[in-house]
């Protein structure tokens, strides 16, 4: 058996400045990388037309073809990471595994494991930041500590930009050394049909949009109009890797501040879930976790269908019902009606977006929700509350986006609101103050 180490891609589906598949191929002579489709996220998905894993399927087939170019293949495996380890390496000899950083706590709890599974068989595993352009503790206050709150985080990172040497990846140049098929003990698994996995195919492409520098230029012009194709459409292609954000931020440096804070947000959600782990399933500040939420299925599977009366959130939950993506300004009008107007627990709504979102990532969703509901590290006080209808006038003034996804808006087909927004938000703000005073009394006794 050969000596072989191996890659293991997981969102950072690219072969180009990724930073673990760099440092494999520098470092050792016969590089294999592999994929593995975990049956413990796939079968939480309910929709056999999944576009997330039509999109992984097709980035996966893109890099086999590129890697077939120099003789070599990718190898794709269906299993628990368990399983799956366990049977390569049956069949190889591997000396080390390479993978870049997950920070998700399914990630880091998985990846624990196959670590202590790797070391018991005398195997390194090495990770790499390579995700975010700063992790873990690459970006804290003076004290140490981390950041709970956006605009000094964001001082920080800029900071440590300049301070850092700025650095790309660049595994393309070694394409040569991955290992030839010719040359392995064992055949390869080669990629396995949607339909084998149990999906289908969609919709989406694995292409990338076209990001002038323009549209950016203009991005803090026009980012909070939902009916301007004024925001970059990236995010699918972050959230999988097939497109380095280190190359982002190059580019948004000498074009746009505001862009680059898009970029830094992610970052900071990101760390927040690693550094605070807790807000995955419940509010960051605990205390919120005692709002009393109303029960309103009929209210939500409205919210979810785009049937509120609303016309602005009507608009925003059809275009994510039928692309898979919600414009930024949007998505935070949603939420806010949501929880704030129906008084629906955020976590319905998080739950909602990750089922449809194509760029749904744990951090930025929850980071996003959590600022709606008032109960995230950075979020708008909870007695701020959005009103749809200043919303509308302000961000989509002539009704161009909500014509384009409510086209019965105006006619009598178009249901009437289905709350008063004024008697919701009194509602909502005695709600939160119940809840929040009975916090506190639970503290003092
Ligand atoms: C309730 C809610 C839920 C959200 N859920 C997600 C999610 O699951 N996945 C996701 O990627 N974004 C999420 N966002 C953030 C944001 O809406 C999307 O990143 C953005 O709309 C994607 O469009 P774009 O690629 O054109 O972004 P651009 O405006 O061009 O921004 C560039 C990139 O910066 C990042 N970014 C921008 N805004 C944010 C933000 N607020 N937080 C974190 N990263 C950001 C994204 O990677 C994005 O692609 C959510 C926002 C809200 C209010």
């Amino acid at each position: 058996m050969q000596d072989l180490a191996l890659f293991w891609f997981r969102r950072d589906l690219r072969l180009h400045d990724n930073a673990g598949l760099f440092h494999a191929l520098q470092q050792h002579e016969a590089v294999l990388p592999i994929f593995i489709f975990d049956p413990n996220i796939l079968s939480k998905l309910r929709n056999k037309q999944d576009r997330r894993v039509d999109f992984i399927h097709q980035a996966l087939a893109a890099i086999d073809d590129k890697m077939k170019q120099v003789g070599s293949g990718l190898s794709v495996m269906v299993g628990t990471p368990e399983e799956v380890w366990n049977n390569v390496l049956s069949k190889y000899n591997v000396r080390a595994v390479y993978a870049n950083h997950d920070y998700e706590p399914y990630a880091r709890a998985r990846d624990e494991k196959i670590k202590a599974l790797l070391a018991s068989k005398n195997i390194s595993f090495t990770t790499f930041k390579d995700q975010c352009v700063f992790e873990k503790s690459e970006v804290v206050k003076d004290d140490g500590l981390p950041y709970t709150v956006f605009t000094p985080y964001s001082r920080k990172w800029k900071k440590t930009l300049l301070s850092k040497d700025y650095q790309s990846f660049a595994s393309e140049t070694l394409l040569h050394k991955f290992m030839k098929t010719s040359d392995l003990a064992s055949p390869l698994n080669p990629l396995p049909s949607l339909a084998t996995i149990g999906f289908e195919k969609t919709t989406v492409r694995l292409q990338l949009p076209d990001v002038s520098d323009g549209l950016i230029r203009d991005y803090a012009e026009k980012r909070d109009l939902p009916a301007l194709h004024g925001t970059s459409r990236l995010s699918m292609h972050l959230r999988f890797g097939t497109i380095s954000v280190r190359a982002l931020v190059a580019r948004a440096l000498p074009l746009s501040e505001t862009w680059l804070n898009e970029l830094i947000w992610r970052d900071f959600y990101m760390m927040i879930l690693w550094h605070f782990p807790h807000a995955a399933t419940g509010a960051f500040k605990k205390e919120y976790n005692q709002v009393e939420w109303l029960p309103d299925e009929v209210g939500f599977k409205r919210w979810c269908e785009g049937t509120t009366g609303f016309p602005i959130v009507d608009a925003g939950m059809r275009e994510l019902n039928a692309t898979g993506f919600m414009h930024n300004r949007v998505r935070m009008i949603v939420s806010s009606f949501l929880v704030k107007d129906l008084l629906v627990n955020w976590q319905w709504g998080e739950a909602y977006f990750a089922e449809q979102l194509n760029d749904f990532d744990l951090s930025a969703n929850n980071g996003g929700w959590q600022w709606a509901a008032g109960t995230g590290c950075d979020a708008a006080p909870y007695f701020r509350i959005f009103n749809p209808y200043e919303q509308q006038k302000k961000f989509d003034p002539k009704f161009d986006y909500i014509r384009h996804w409510v086209p019965e808006y105006n006619t009598p087909k178009y249901p009437a609101p289905m709350v008063d927004h004024a008697v919701a938000r009194n509602r909502t703000l005695a709600v939160y103050k119940d809840a929040l005073s009975g916090a506190r009394q639970q503290k003092l006794f």
